[in-house]
Parts: structure tokens; C-alpha cells; sequence
């Protein structure tokens, strides 16, 4: 028998939809998680799980609690530098702090160095998976993939294809973009942990040969994932019928190239027909809910109850740079506050905030069958939360009387200063300096 690790915690993940199911959550208050080769051996209570390896050295992380590894459904990497850019509607913001800053990836040194501090951003927030939108350039695309091999990250990217309407030096032909493409999928798709997603920026920025060329790219290569944005401002739907007159709606432009289905995720949805919302559950395509980036941009309120009645999958997003840092757990609570404040609101529970951080989101991007929760045989990708002593989040871990209500509490109160220790397949990748511990451990 290869070597096992038991971790001993409260720990809790989501193996079912939160939404659909209420008993969705499972909790263990005296938890043990056990890891061989990279993989969820067994979880449950620590007793039982002792019981089936009762030799196996145990690390004991009482005092903390360990959640699944988070999953970003969309983040833009070459945003980093410009987070902050408040006070602006989605297209000003596009033409005067985002393209700006996006023009400057040309310039493959300074993505590079992006990229890397982009991946360690991920990391030091407890998110194992991403999907992320790539630059408008190949080669700084190519170092946001060397960043996440070299730090062992899942992220799936590609390079972001436009050819009209965005600045000159951020557009390509459809048949260099092609070109391009193609050629980053045959150096990065399924290599590790990595995969391509087709990447068309927006409707608006791409005309009907480019997202064909989208069309194509997809039938070339199986396996592919597909992302773009949707309905995310008023301004920006009330153009589309005049780039694509024959469009009944914004959704019917990317079902006329292929790009909605189980492998697309499409970002924001907050201004949906009722009959998208019907084509969305038909297609399986899921959403990529970015509530901080929602309020940032002043782009609304997103209809959460809508698009759980209709059956739409939805996910959850930090949207850097339109949105506000790296930290799901903040993005989770930013959901629950925006629902508050919604006409027709979902009360998010701390099962469904768990949810849709990890599982939720694993389904989104293709990956539910190896990530989100801990059934055997999945990664090992994890995060061991920790209050810093004498903080507010450690009195209310103390005060908890359940796992559910310090889960309540690490949304409300849990920062990327509480994230201790962040594994995946087994590996640490990232490791918190603990002053108060004494300990110094090298990311
Ligand atoms: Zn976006």
C-alpha cells in the first residue's frame, strides 16, 4: 500500500447541487480527510476514517477548517495591475482602464510577469482551478499557461480573440487568430492540468468570421472549452441588433456558432430574456455569476431565481479586474449581500455559498468528475482555513456550535490572511507565513 496522509479537521463539502437539494451539504465537525497519491482516499469522521487507516501519520489541523479547493468560473489575467478602477460603467471602463492596461501584454516580459503574480493571487486565495481569459496576444497567453504548469494550478485559457471595434493593436483576422489558436492548443491543451478554451472577447468586438472561426476551432479539436461574455450591461445589448440584425436576442448570436453547450461558460447574464434563460437550461451552457464585478461596474443585480427556476447552471467569479481581488470566499458573501437587496432573491445558505465556490463551479468548467468535492477517487485539491489567533473569525469559529455557522463565518469573515495552506493533487501550493506560530514556510 502507498503512503496515506489522514488530515484531522472540521471539514464539509457539497457532493450534490445546493440548489436543488437541501441536504446538499455534508459536514464533518471532527472530520478526517484521507490522501493517497493525489487522491481523495476516504472522508468522513476522523474515528471511522482512523478505523480504515489506522497507520497512516496524521496531521492535525483542529483550530481550522478544510474546504474543497475554489473554482473561478472567469477571471481575466491581464487585469491584474488595473484592479480598482471604480466608478465606471462597463464600456467606459473597457475603453479607458482595461483595454489600456491589455494593450500593454504586447510586451510578452511584462506578462509574464503578470502571469506569475496572476497565479500566486489564485493560489493565496484558495482557488485550485480557474477559468481565466488570456491576453489578446499569443505569446503573453502562452506565459499564463507557464505560470500555472510551473506552480501546478488547473486553469483553463486561451487567447482572446476580437477583430473589430477594440483598439487597433488588440485586434487579428480571423485567419491569424486561427492560426495562433491552433497553436496554443497544440502546446498547452490537456497537458497537465491545463486546457484550452476558445476565447471570442464579446459579441460586440467580434464579427461573424471570427466567431465562425470560433466554430471551427471547437469542431478541430475535441475536448475544447468555450467562454465569452453575455448581457452584462444595458448599454452593451442595446448594440447588438445593430452588429447582428438577424439575432433575435444577444444568446442567439453564439448559438448560431456553437458556442453555448455543456463545455461554454458564458460570463454575467444579468439582463436575461426568459426565453435565454430556457435556451441556457436546453443547452446546458453555464453562467459565470461575477457579483462584486455586478456592483463595481453598476452593471445590476443578477437574477439568481430566475435562472434557478429555469434550470440554468450557474457558477461563481471574481471577474479581476472588473471585479474586486481574488478571494471567492468574499465573492460568495458579495452573492449572498446581493441577494439581499434583489427584487426576487434567493437567501443563500452557507450550503449554497459552499456550493457555488467549489462544485458549482467544477460542473461549470468540465471538470466535476475529477474536482468540487471530497468522493473518492477525486484530486486531492484543498484548502485548510485558519483564523489568525485573536481575530474576530477565530472567536466566531470558537463560538460556532456547528460546521454549517463556521462556514457562515469564514464567508463573512475570512480573508486570503486565513488562508493557511492550499493543496492540489496532494501538494501543497501554497503555504501561509504564520508569525503568531513562529513558523515560516516558503510559498
Ligand atoms: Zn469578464
Amino acid at each position: 500500500m502507498t503512503d496515506v496522509e489522514l488530515l484531522r479537521a472540521p471539514l464539509c463539502h457539497t457532493p450534490g447541487d445546493a440548489f436543488r437539494d437541501e441536504g446538499a451539504l455534508v459536514t464533518h465537525e471532527d472530520g478526517g480527510l484521507a490522501v493517497r497519491d493525489g487522491r481523495i482516499a476516504a472522508c468522513g469522521d476522523f474515528a471511522s476514517v482512523r478505523a480504515a487507516f489506522p497507520s497512516a501519520p496524521i496531521t492535525d489541523w483542529r483550530g481550522g477548517v478544510i474546504l474543497p479547493g475554489f473554482v473561478d468560473t472567469h477571471v481575466h489575467f491581464p487585469q491584474l495591475r488595473i484592479l480598482g478602477g471604480l466608478g465606471r460603467t462597463l464600456l467606459d471602463w473597457l475603453e479607458h482602464v482595461a483595454l489600456p492596461e491589455e494593450a500593454r501584454m504586447a510586451d510578452a516580459a511584462y506578462a509574464a510577469d503578470t502571469a506569475r503574480t496572476f497565479v500566486r493571487a489564485l493560489v493565496s486565495h484558495g482557488t485550485t482551478t480557474a477559468l481565466v481569459f488570456g491576453s489578446h496576444f499569443a505569446a503573453a497567453t502562452a506565459t499564463l499557461f507557464d505560470a500555472a504548469a510551473a506552480a501546478g494550478v488547473r486553469v483553463i485559457s486561451g487567447l482572446v480573440v476580437s477583430d473589430r471595434l477594440l483598439r487597433p493593436e488588440l485586434l487579428q483576422s480571423p485567419r491569424e487568430a486561427h492560426r495562433d489558436s491552433s497553436e496554443l492548443i497544440r502546446r498547452y491543451h490537456g497537458r497537465g492540468r491545463l486546457f484550452y478554451a476558445v476565447t471570442p472577447r464579446f459579441a460586440l468586438s467580434a464579427s461573424e468570421a471570427t466567431l465562425e472561426m470560433c466554430q471551427t476551432l471547437l469542431a478541430e479539436h475535441p475536448g475544447l472549452r468555450a467562454q465569452t461574455h453575455i448581457n452584462e450591461s444595458v448599454e452593451e445589448i442595446a448594440q447588438i441588433p445593430s452588429f447582428f440584425p438577424w439575432a433575435a436576442d444577444y444568446l442567439a448570436v453564439y448559438e448560431r456558432y456553437g458556442l453555448t453547450g455543456p463545455n461554454t461558460v458564458l460570463a454575467h447574464d444579468v439582463h436575461p430574456t426568459d426565453g435565454e434563460l430556457a435556451r441556457l437550461a436546453a443547452s446546458r451552457t453555464s453562467i459565470a455569476h461575477c457579483p462584486c464585478s455586478n456592483a463595481a461596474l453598476g452593471a445590476g443585480i443578477f437574477p439568481l431565481q430566475r435562472h434557478v427556476a429555469a434550470g440554468v447552471h450557474v457558477g461563481l467569479a471574481t471577474d479581476v479586474g472588473g471585479g474586486i481581488g481574488f478571494g471567492m470566499l468574499k465573492e460568495g458573501l458579495q452573492a449572498h449581500l446581493m441577494q439581499r437587496v434583489a427584487h426576487d432573491p434567493v437567501v443563500l445558505t452557507p450550503s449554497q455559498m459552499c456550493y457555488f465556490v467549489t462544485k458549482a463551479g467544477a460542473d461549470a468548467v468540465g471538470l466535476g468528475d475529477e474536482i468540487g468535492d471530497f468522493l473518492p477517487g477525486k484530486s486531492a485539491d484543498f484548502v485548510y482555513v485558519r483564523p489568525q489567533p485573536g481575530s474576530p473569525l477565530a472567536a466566531a469559529l470558537q463560538r460556532a456550535e456547528t460546521v454549517e455557522q463556521m462556514l457562515a463565518g469564514i464567508f463573512t469573515l475570512a480573508g486570503a490572511e486565513s488562508v493557511r495552506e492550499v493543496r492540489i493533487a496532494g501538494a501543497a501550493v501554497h503555504r501561509a507565513y504564520d508569525a503568531t506560530l513562529g513558523e515560516a514556510v516558503a510559498p
